[in-house]
């Protein structure tokens, strides 16, 4: 039978010292969302690393994460990845980094390769 994913919303996925990129589409898209001009967003949200623009890292976290609900501030205009993750073919790229993901989400803990390959493979 097939399992479906369950995001637990434990907000693990926004944690690190890094996040996605954003492109010049979702900078716009999220400073309309937010009612800011771009140089306000890119000023107090994002940070520029070489030749990529990502969000900033606020105590351990993406700076859009909102800790005590544990919800995505920008949800609706989220980056792509953010939305589908971890619903990617990235995450199939071998078992063993399937495992180290798999630890990460506890949306995937009863889930096996096979199950996402399943529903990934559906998309
Ligand atoms: S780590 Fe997995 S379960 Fe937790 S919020 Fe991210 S996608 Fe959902
Ligand atoms: S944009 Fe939202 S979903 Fe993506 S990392 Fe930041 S808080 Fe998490």
């Amino acid at each position: 039978m097939k399992k479906n994913f369950v995001c637990k919303q434990c907000g693990f996925c926004c944690e690190g010292e890094s996040t996605v990129s954003l492109t010049q589409e979702k900078i716009d898209e999220i400073s309309n969302y937010l009612c800011i001009s771009r140089d306000e967003l890119l000023s107090r949200f994002c940070v520029i690393k070489k030749n990529r623009i990502e969000m900033k890292i606020q105590n351990g976290h993406c700076i859009f994460f909102e800790e005590n609900k544990k919800i995505c501030k920008i949800h609706p205009v989220k980056p792509t990845h953010c939305r589908i993750w971890p619903l990617h073919k990235s995450i199939l790229k071998d078992k063993e980094s399937f495992e180290i993901i798999k630890n990460s989400c506890p949306g995937l803990y009863e889930m096996n390769y096979n199950d996402i390959c399943k529903i990934i493979g559906d998309k």
